[in-house]
């Protein structure tokens, strides 16, 4: 039996890595832990875990995920705060697809203790 790595990039299985937040089994401990797993839902076309992590301030009210993109990878370049002692954090990332690639600085909160994504800003 083989078992593949996750789609954010880690070399840990789905299942004991972004999966166990995609299936509401665990929270993730950081906002690195829970940008990875957004990913992995964008690739996994998870939109109801995309929408319950998104701050009630500035989640959309619906969410269309486009099948058609091919996301290729994820490379996590810089994080501030974002750890079991902060109540923010921002993970500035890129995100490959094919054709393209998405670089960010995202920004995180917790809210009620969970890490939850308030927004981004693009970078060149
Ligand atoms: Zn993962």
């Amino acid at each position: 039996m083989t078992t593949r790595s996750c789609p954010c990039g880690l070399p840990e299985p789905y299942e004991k890595c972004c999966g166990r937040f995609l299936a509401g089994t665990a929270a993730a401990p950081t906002a690195e832990a829970l940008m990875r797993s957004r990913y992995t839902a964008f690739v996994r076309l998870d939109a109801a875990y995309l929408l319950r992590t998104w701050h009630p301030r500035t989640r959309p009210a619906r969410l269309d995920l486009d099948p058609g993109t091919r996301w290729a990878g994820l490379e996590v370049l810089d994080t501030t705060g974002g750890s079991a002692f902060h109540s923010t954090g921002t993970v500035t990332f890129r995100a490959s697809y094919r054709g393209g690639a998405l670089h960010e600085r995202s920004r995180f909160e917790r809210v009620d203790g969970a890490w939850v994504y308030v927004d981004g800003e693009f970078l060149a």
